[in-house]
């Protein structure tokens, strides 16, 4: 049996499904011993990761419950949930399982609402049983459910990510096309395998590698479409390695036709699970299996990666999603406001397709809440009314964060003089604070390499362009700089 040791689940109530749990009513007794369990699980993670850390993630996590040795954990924001699950998930499991043999999966879920709303959640819309075209809100991404047996793998992926419900305008139409003609193709060409498509964080990767699998699956239902996340190869494979059981594991590759990889970006830095990857992947394209890749960057931005494997991974089609444009932005929203239950006037769309621009999953959010808000509410929707119900929003838009603010912060936050921002001291101490202020000056700001190095004391645009670098590299191999990193930029981004 396998399984993936953690998993980040439930994106907004609709996916709490407590009557999964209900029952798992759990005996005094039963309770106290877990909880006991907990809170070594917790002594053993504060001394590991530092008080600091600690309670900056596991604060305010809370223990759920325990059923057929499935635990859950609930965390109080995405944010939190995501972090959790993606840095901590294994270890919280590997202490757990020091603890007890019992528990074989921990799911981090988001803690359920109280009745009354919280005001800063996406608010869902309850599904309309009657008509399948109907919008529904973004369903909670599951990877593959695993521990239940290898078929549940071959799993239909999120049902309303369709070519036929994917906008396409100028930034998508290639990526688009290409995978459209991977779907449609008999037998994979080599000059286009791997489909390899990348592009920033919801611009629609993984819809379209969802909308590969329907689309092939349509075709012909008999085709053994794999696909899964990075993350979930990598858990299943460390896992593998645990149990020894790694022929099992490389069976499930064996007969598989298509193979999807998400997000591939995750394999960076990972060299056992690299080279497994390296593996599977070639052997399957030597038979002529066609392989798809989604990732946040291109290859030859991939970091902590081996030539060999950045070099087929760019072998085939490469595509790319650019950042969404005011055009597409609008027709997505018009599309997706056809099927919302009330009308949303044409000025609001152009309102919100104007305000939000960071990826098309904030902006479905978005008209979900406005659309929401109207239907439940009786609200007329208008762009006052749109102004008001993504106030939180429309703040984090507006809001400019300046260089002066991210020295400050970042300054204050390791407990130097702000005046070391732009002097030339070359200490570690002074050094890496200022790499990571000019790595969020990149991020959050508008200015060219040039201009922030001239921020910084004048320094060249190569040595903020090595800063940029050095921090990402750092941010996959030291935690402690990666949290820093993350929470300067909530902060000032808050
Ligand atoms: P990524 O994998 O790139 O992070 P997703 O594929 O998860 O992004 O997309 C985020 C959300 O935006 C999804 O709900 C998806 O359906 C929607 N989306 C993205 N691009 C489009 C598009 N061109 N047309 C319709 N919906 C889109
Ligand atoms: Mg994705």
């Amino acid at each position: 049996m396998s399984r993936i040791p953690t998993q980040a689940t439930g994106n907004q109530e609709a996916s709490f499904n407590q009557d999964k749990f209900a029952g798992a009513i759990m005996g005094d007794e039963v309770r106290k011993e877990l909880e006991a369990q907990w809170q070594r699980v917790c002594d053993r993670l504060r001394k590991e990761i530092g008080d600091k850390a600690f309670k900056t993630w596991f604060g305010e996590v809370e223990l759920g419950e325990m059923k057929d040795g499935k635990l859950r954990l609930y965390a109080p924001t995405r944010f939190v949930r995501d972090w959790v699950a993606r840095h901590y998930g294994d270890r919280v499991l590997a202490y757990w399982q020091a603890v007890t043999g019992e528990v074989k999966q921990v799911e981090v879920n988001l803690t359920p609402p109280p009745a009354p709303r919280r005001a800063n959640e996406v608010i869902a819309i309850p599904p309309v049983p009657s008509s399948q075209n109907s919008y529904q809100p973004p369903m909670p991404r599951m990877g593959p459910s695993i521990g239940r047996g290898t078929d549940d793998l071959f799993q239909a992926p999120e049902a309303r990510y369709t070519f036929a419900n994917f906008v396409v305008g100028k930034p998508n139409e290639f990526a688009y096309a290409a995978a459209r003609n991977i779907a449609e193709q008999d037998r994979p060409l080599p000059e286009r395998n791997p489909l390899y498509i990348f592009g920033g964080v919801g611009l629609g990767k993984t819809h379209l590698m969802h909308a590969i699998w329907h689309a092939i699956r349509e075709r012909d239902p008999k085709t053994r479409v794999l696909y899964l996340t990075a993350e979930n190869f990598v858990n299943r494979f460390i896992q593998a390695l645990r149990t020894k059981n790694t022929n099992q594991f490389k069976e499930l590759f064996r007969n598989v036709d298509v193979l999807m990889v998400d997000d591939v970006q995750f394999i960076c830095g990972k060299e056992a699970s690299q080279e497994e990857f390296f593996f599977t992947f070639n052997s399957l394209v030597e038979q002529n299996k066609q392989i798809v890749l989604s990732s946040e960057k291109p290859p030859s931005e991939l970091q902590d990666i081996e030539e060999r494997m950045r070099s087929r991974l760019g072998s085939g089609l490469v595509a790319d999603i650019h950042s969404s444009t005011y055009e597409l932005r609008l027709s997505i929203l018009q599309t997706k406001a056809e099927t919302a239950r009330v009308p949303v006037p044409q000025q609001v769309l152009e309102f919100v397709a104007h305000k939000i621009s960071t990826n098309i999953r904030e902006l479905e959010g978005a008209l979900n809440r406005v659309v929401a808000h109207g239907q439940m509410l009786g609200r007329e929707i208008t762009v006052e009314m749109a102004q008001d119900v993504l106030h939180d929003l429309l703040r984090q838009a507006d809001r400019k964060v300046t260089v002066d603010e991210i020295q400050q912060r970042v300054a204050a936050h390791y407990n130097i003089k702000l005046a070391e921002m732009s002097s030339p001291r070359r200490a570690r101490s002074v050094a890496r604070p200022r790499q990571v202020a000019m790595y969020l000056a990149k991020q959050l700001t508008t200015l060219s390499l040039p201009q922030i190095g001239k921020r910084f004391g004048n320094r060249d645009h190569t040595t903020v362009m090595h800063a940029v670098r050095k921090i990402e590299e750092l941010k996959i191999s030291d935690l402690s700089i990666a949290e820093d990193v993350e929470l300067l930029k909530r902060q000032l981004q808050g």
